[in-house]
């Protein structure tokens, strides 16, 4: 259990998931530089954190709710919380491209779900991911396997935290080309002269055709 002022973000949990020396340089080492699918992430989500609320009849719809986790160690903000007449809650994560394979999206959204749980004294058995490129829902099942995943990762961010050690970079074909840092991480990998401005443009032009 940790103190109010020591609370991780949530998105520390995809930065963990995704690479470990990439959650340090960003968390330990506060380096952050942007590619064309963390601006187009932050763009939706600048959308989604909006604070509005929308009321229909049978639901009403919460955007940008601040929740917080002490357990976990994490803190953060919805993009949607749909309330059912029931009593129901259903938490939806808006994200720009298509499912992944790795869990990371489905581990920030079940730390969501346990972090409401936390504040509200609620149960929550599933909630959801909304993929933008491919225009669909995914329902998530917060089973224990998946909150169980949630809490090691959660743990393993602080754990490397209070380590204070930035693990070396070791270039991953399947990450490392798509990785926001990889001009900070592994310069020598995009070239010389303006190489990162170069990636994020091609980058954005692969993603357009
Ligand atoms: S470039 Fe690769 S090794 Fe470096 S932070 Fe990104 S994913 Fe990790």
């Amino acid at each position: 259990m940790v103190d109010d002022n020591d609370l991780l973000p949530l998105s520390a949990l995809q930065h963990i998931i995704f690479c470990e020396r990439q959650f340090a340089l960003i968390h330990l080492e506060q380096a952050w530089a942007e590619n064309a699918y963390t601006m187009e992430g932050r763009v939706l989500h600048e959308k989604a954190h909006s604070g509005a609320r929308e009321k229909r009849p049978g639901k009403s719809k919460e955007f940008g709710m601040p929740i917080r986790s002490l357990e976990l160690g994490l803190t953060g903000m919805t993009d949607a919380v749909e309330y059912g007449e029931d009593g129901g809650i259903r938490i939806i994560e808006y994200k720009r491209g298509r499912p992944k394979r790795h869990r990371a999206d489905e581990v920030q959204l079940c730390a969501q779900a346990m972090c409401i749980e936390e504040m509200k004294g609620v149960a929550i058995a599933e909630a959801q991911l909304f993929y933008g490129k491919a225009k669909r829902r995914k329902t998530v099942s917060l089973d224990d396997d998946l909150r169980s995943i949630t809490r090691a990762a959660a743990a393993r961010a602080i754990s490397l935290l209070l380590e204070g050690r930035t693990p070396k970079a070791d270039f991953d074909e399947a990450k490392c080309p798509h990785c926001s840092l990889i001009g900070l991480c592994m310069p020598g990998k995009l070239g010389s002269g303006k190489s990162v401005d170069r990636y994020i443009e091609r980058m954005t032009r692969e993603k357009a055709e």
